[in-house]
């Protein structure tokens, strides 16, 4: 288990993280989200045992992340950080060596991935001879060819096709079947509710929300409701109840307070004629995100 206890770390006199707490269970997927310049980056640098904890501790399995663990961790960073006069066969053998894994090991697992994310002819091809998509694509694989006890992934699907995103994240939750800790980032949060049942928002290096999922989505009460047909804005802005109706490209996204208001809603639209959806949704992580960190910015 990853444990993150009251986490502080300055920067001089700046505090970048505030103590931050969470944990991460083995199968677990992760998310620690934030804004720009939130502290996500420092947290992950200083898992990673690459940056000076000021105040706090972190553990692995109970003991403090140092050289005799990192051959066990997996880093995908948010820029590239790939050799790219390499070809892709060097580069996966210089990552596998210093996660001090033998060179048939390396072959046959970059093989094997090669294969799966449909890239097996660029085995020998220089990395700057790749598109952006199939350079993340190396970037992942040499980020888990240690098959990791611990990943950490900022922004993994940077560059990816719809295809490959779907691809990516059935590796990452077979992954995590397999007992793999993983910390994920992104600022898509709808790629965040894909799978992290637990996540940590953070902001100016403070939490600002920790928990499941489930659990924010129901302490945050308020609802959307969809509703396709002849009603407008302004008829739905006067409702008991109605904090805002936001009109998407064919249909009205009308937020409530609670789930009380539904009725409130109904009663008018039952009246109607021509209504040909009306579907009440849990809020989306992207609404409980931007109010959430609104409403941080505005104290
Ligand atoms: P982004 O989403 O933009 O990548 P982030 O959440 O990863 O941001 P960090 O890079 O961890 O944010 O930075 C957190 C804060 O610490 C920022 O205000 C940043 O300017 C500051 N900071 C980061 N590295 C240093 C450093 N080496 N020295 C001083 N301040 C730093």
């Amino acid at each position: 288990m990853l444990e993150v206890k009251n986490v502080t770390k300055y920067y001089g006199k700046f505090k970048a993280v505030d103590n931050l707490s969470f944990e991460v269970k083995p199968g677990e997927i992760f998310g620690l989200l934030g804004v720009n310049g939130a502290g996500k980056t420092t947290t992950f640098r200083m898992i990673m045992g690459l940056l000076d904890i000021t105040k706090g501790e972190i553990t692995l399995d109970g003991k403090p992340i140092d050289y005799s663990v990192t051959d066990k961790i997996g880093f995908l960073t948010e820029e590239r950080s790939l050799l790219t006069k390499m070809t892709v066969k060097e580069q996966c053998i210089f990552y596998g060596r210093l996660k001090g894994m033998d060179e048939n090991t390396i072959i046959k697992r970059m093989r094997s991935y090669l294969k799966k994310f449909n890239v097996s002819e660029y085995e020998d091809k220089k990395i700057k001879e790749l598109s952006k998509g199939n350079q993340q694509k190396i970037q992942f694989i040499t980020a888990i060819i240690n098959e990791p006890k611990l990943l950490i992934l900022d922004e993994p699907f940077s560059g990816l096709d719809p295809f490959n995103v779907e691809m990516f994240k059935n590796e990452i939750i077979e992954l995590s079947k397999k007992g793999s800790i993983i910390i994920f980032s992104s600022h898509r949060m709808e790629h965040v509710e894909l799978f992290c049942k637990k996540l940590v928002i953070i902001l100016k290096g403070k939490t600002v929300l920790n928990g499941y999922l489930k659990d924010i989505k129901e302490e945050y009460k308020k609802k959307d409701i969809f509703i396709k047909g002849d009603v407008t804005k302004d008829e739905l802005m006067s409702v008991k109840g109605v904090v805002d109706v936001i009109e998407r490209a064919d249909e009205l996204e009308v937020i409530i307070e609670s789930n009380d208001n539904v009725k409130d809603v109904f009663d008018v639209i039952k009246k109607k004629k021509n209504i040909t959806k009306f579907e009440v949704q849990e809020p989306s992580l992207n609404e409980i995100f931007v109010t959430k960190v609104g409403e941080e910015f505005d104290k």
